[in-house]
């Protein structure tokens, strides 16, 4: 049955992290809005699991309590990466996190905040959770985005699952729609970069690790053994574990894998111990970013921006950023009366700001993939040719013999690469040397796990920004250098607010921006489109790390960017 159009401010299509989060902040902007998502429910199963820092901050400054938010890590302890044939098996390499003392101390003074290991259903839950709370919000599960209904990109028709269909009319339209995203493909906006680098089974598992594995506090296994080429991520080490295994494409396909074919796996990562299989889905790893982020009034968020491997875990925090980075811009050009031209440049500027640091995390989250073949090759293994059984296994003639036979040849052409992990857990001389490749290799995988630059170390170049910023230095990926210049993050100092321990983080206020000085200065001479502009004297604030001369100051934006540095 059609009913009539309904009218808001911003319409968001997709109910996973990104658009979620969107409409928390468009609420604290006090911005009418309508989210649909067209599942009925948030997903049961997790994706993501390392909440960064930066994404850590960013709640926080949006209002989210702090406690309830780390409240929802299971997984606290979790320090170690270890390759083995299969959990509990020998180890053959790890690394831990905790070892690095510099790189700790580097992290803990960096910010008030931590990062943390929140498994993405349990982070959408608490997201929605806050976002339906909203008196500016209504959030629609269960109904889906359909199409656009004319040229101004503003009618959208809509289905909800009882068959029910209407129509939503937005000033606004944010694509938050994941990366399969139908808004973009819509508008005919392109993917550039490989739409396909590897396929995963993933299985979502309620099993106790620590009762499969004496190596209490790993956070990801990787699986050395030859038949398994996949990782398994523990979400929380006595409930919940994600082993997320190779499709050898175009060998195999998710069909191959049937329950049964699952089961086996399954039993023999956890070597006999209860599990219960919750849910199975396939992934498809691609490394692309959109053409364009923005077209007339729809964004793109998030996944449907981009989409890159998760080594690194950075797509959900890169998407928590674009939605940081654009949701005070859209509120003033929906609140305050901006000129055509300033709001023009205002949301162009979302593009020319976080297309550069999509294209940095993609480099870095392939990067990672790449290295870590290193891993593989220091235990003796030919990366190139692990599609090799695959191949044979898959092949015609194979397919069809006999069971037993099958099993045998597989066995004989496992033979070489089983040898191979015998002799690098073996507790003799060879073994010793080998591990000590592996080791070697290992070390070298710390920048994947330990990237603080990358996380709070971006520079936005062109933008909101004054000029000077193209010329700012970005931190290195895994070291932060914190800068006081246009572009970057606002530092983070400890200072005392109200008697309390705060950050100057806290200061920046999403529904303004913010004046730090030194002494008197001169006027603020930069666009604050609309925003007030709160002023405070460093000198207040009892502190001398803030690089800051007499007269100098510093215009911060609404999401913590230093937009331009002030001279006397
Ligand atoms: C195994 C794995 C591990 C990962 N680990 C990490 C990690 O540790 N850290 C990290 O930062 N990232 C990680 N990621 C990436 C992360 O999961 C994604 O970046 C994140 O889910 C993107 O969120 P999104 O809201 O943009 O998209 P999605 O989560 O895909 O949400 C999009 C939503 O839109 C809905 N939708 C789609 N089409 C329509 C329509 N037509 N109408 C209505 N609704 C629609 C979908 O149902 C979906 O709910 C990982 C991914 C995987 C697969």
């Amino acid at each position: 049955m059609a009913r009539e159009n309904i009218e808001t401010s911003v319409l968001i299509v997709g109910g996973g992290p990104t658009g979620l989060f969107a409409s928390i902040l468009l609420s604290k902007c006090r911005i009418p809005h309508i989210l649909i998502e067209r599942r009925v429910d948030v997903i049961d199963a997790p994706a993501a699991h390392v909440i960064n820092v930066r994404t850590t901050e960013i709640f926080r400054q949006a209002g989210i309590e702090m406690d309830a938010l780390y409240a929802l890590d299971h997984h606290p302890e979790a320090r170690l990466i270890t390759w083995s044939q299969l959990p509990g098996a020998p180890v053959l390499g790890q690394l831990d996190l905790s070892a690095n003392r510099e790189a700790l101390k580097a992290r803990g003074s960096a910010s008030q905040d931590h990062s943390a290991n929140i498994s993405q259903h349990l982070l959408e839950r608490f997201l929605r959770g806050i976002a339906e709370k909203s008196e500016f919000s209504d959030i629609r599960f269960g109904v889906k985005w359909e199409g656009l209904s004319n040229t101004q990109n503003r009618i959208n028709r809509v289905s909800s699952i009882n068959s029910d269909t209407y129509s939503i009319s937005a000033d606004y339209l944010l694509a938050a729609d994941g990366a399969s995203s139908s808004v973009s493909r819509a508008l005919d906006i392109q993917m550039i970069g490989p739409d396909h680098l590897a396929t995963f089974l993933n299985l979502s598992c309620e099993v106790s690790i620590d009762d499969v594995s004496p190596e209490s506090g790993t956070l990801l296994y990787w699986l050395m053994d030859p038949e398994m080429r996949g990782v398994m991520i523990v979400h929380d080490p006595k409930h919940l574990a994600v082993v997320m295994q190779l499709i050898n494409v175009p060998y195999e396909t998710f069909n191959d894998y049937d329950d049964a074919r699952c089961e086996s796996l399954l039993e023999k990562i956890f070597r006999g111990n209860a599990y219960r299989l919750i849910h199975k889905s396939v992934w498809r790893m691609t490394a692309q970013i959109a053409e364009n982020f923005r077209q007339g009034n729809v964004f793109l968020i998030g996944d449907s921006a981009h989409r890159f491997p998760p080594t690194g875990g950075l797509g959900l925090n890169t998407a928590i950023a674009d939605v940081h980075n654009l949701v005070w811009k859209l509120a003033a050009a929906i609140n305050n009366d901006l000129d055509a031209e300033s709001r023009e440049s205002l949301l162009n500027s979302y593009e020319s700001e976080r297309k550069p640091v999509a294209q940095r995390n993609t480099d870095a989250s392939n990067l990672n993939n790449e290295k870590m073949m290193e891993v593989v090759e220091a235990l003796g293994l030919d990366p190139r040719k692990a599609d090799l059984l695959p191949k044979i296994m898959n092949s015609f003639l194979i397919r069809h013999l006999p069971k037993g036979l099958r099993q045998k040849i597989k066995a004989v052409l496992l033979k070489p690469a089983r040898a191979l992990i015998a002799a690098a857990a073996a507790n003799d001389q060879e073994g010793e040397e080998i591990r000590k490749r592996i080791s070697k290799a290992v070390e070298n995988q710390e920048e994947h796990f330990s990237m603080l630059g990358l996380e709070l170390g971006y520079i936005y170049k062109k933008g909101v920004v004054s000029s000077e910023a193209e010329h700012t230095p970005e931190s290195e990926v895994m070291t932060y250098t914190p800068s006081f210049a246009a572009g970057a993050r606002l530092p983070h100092c400890a200072i005392e607010r109200n008697g309390k321990l705060a950050s100057t983080l806290d200061l920046a206020n999403y529904n303004s921006f913010l004046s730090l000085k030194s002494g008197e200065s001169r006027e603020i001479d930069f666009p604050t489109f609309g925003y007030s502009v709160t002023e405070i004297d460093v000198a207040e604030l009892g502190v001398n790390n803030i690089d800051l001369s007499e007269g100098e100051y510093l215009l911060v934006r609404p999401d913590g960017h230093i937009a331009v540095r002030g001279n006397p």
